[in-house]
């Protein structure tokens, strides 16, 4: 009989030990530690937070882990739980992780938050230079190239980061109305099937990204401009040459 029980505690153990290393528990496990984080060391009646969230977007939908709406900016925040040895830099589509001595590959993942970055801001109608992309990794993963400053190696990094930017974007009122934006275009569990509701914000992203008076690449104002060899008018970023984004006129 004790056996038996052994037997049963030990084929537990197992399972246990096998379900908390999929990559899926610890993804959530990483963001749940990021979360809890940043709401112990950010001022609640400055910033909020929203955590696991997922988005309708033109062509599907897309889960973001963290959004921190504060007065410095909106910051984006995808969190990667990861061991070993960490390649990459801005512009490689893939990276590489080190691990026991095997290479896996992955999507740089400054990329693959940037469809994050394009949803929000199109659903907030915000500036690209209000909006932050940031990739927080929180196992015990060590880069071994130099990376770019918005790949965070710690939650501590991540709150650095955030206070680093300058206090210039946002009145609280804007972020309560960011907020509720957000909230009202997420999918709850419940409103997963809900096809009006994805329908009706795919509309809504698409007027945004329609709105000639606006950037498509980082929503500031255009104006209207010559092309001096063809003497063509068009509409082009107010931003230029900082940012090259142009519609027809
Ligand atoms: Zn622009």
């Amino acid at each position: 009989m004790l056996e038996f029980l052994m037997v049963i505690i030990f084929i537990g153990s197992v399972i246990v030990l096998y379900v908390s290393r999929l990559p899926s528990i610890k993804g959530a496990r990483g963001e749940a530690r990021v979360n809890s984080f940043l709401r112990s060391n950010l001022n609640s009646q400055q910033n909020y937070i929203l955590s696991d969230l997922t988005l309708p977007t033109t062509g599907g939908t897309t889960q973001i882990d963290h959004i921190v709406l504060s007065p410095n900016g909106v910051f984006v925040i995808e969190t990667k739980n990861m061991s070993g040895w960490i390649f990459g830099d801005a512009n490689q589509s893939r990276w590489t992780q080190v691990f026991r001595r095997q290479k896996f590959q992955f999507q740089n993942p400054i990329r693959q938050n940037y469809k994050h970055i394009k949803v929000v801001q199109d659903l907030l109608g915000i500036e690209m230079r209000q909006i932050y992309n940031v990739v927080v990794f929180v196992g015990s993963a060590e880069p071994r190239t130099i990376m770019p400053e918005n790949i965070l190696w710690d939650s501590g990094d991540l709150l650095r980061y955030i206070r680093s930017k300058q206090p210039i974007c946002f009145f609280n009122r804007d972020l309560q109305s960011f907020m509720e934006k957000l909230k009202n275009a997420a999918l709850e569990k419940s409103r997963k099937t809900s096809r009006a509701h994805v329908g009706n914000v795919r509309k809504m992203l698409a007027e945004r990204q329609n709105d000639k008076t606006k950037c498509p690449r980082c929503r500031a104002n255009m104006v209207e401009r010559t092309n001096h060899k063809t003497g063509e008018k068009f509409l082009g970023c107010s931003r230029y040459p900082k940012c090259k984004g142009t519609r027809e006129l």
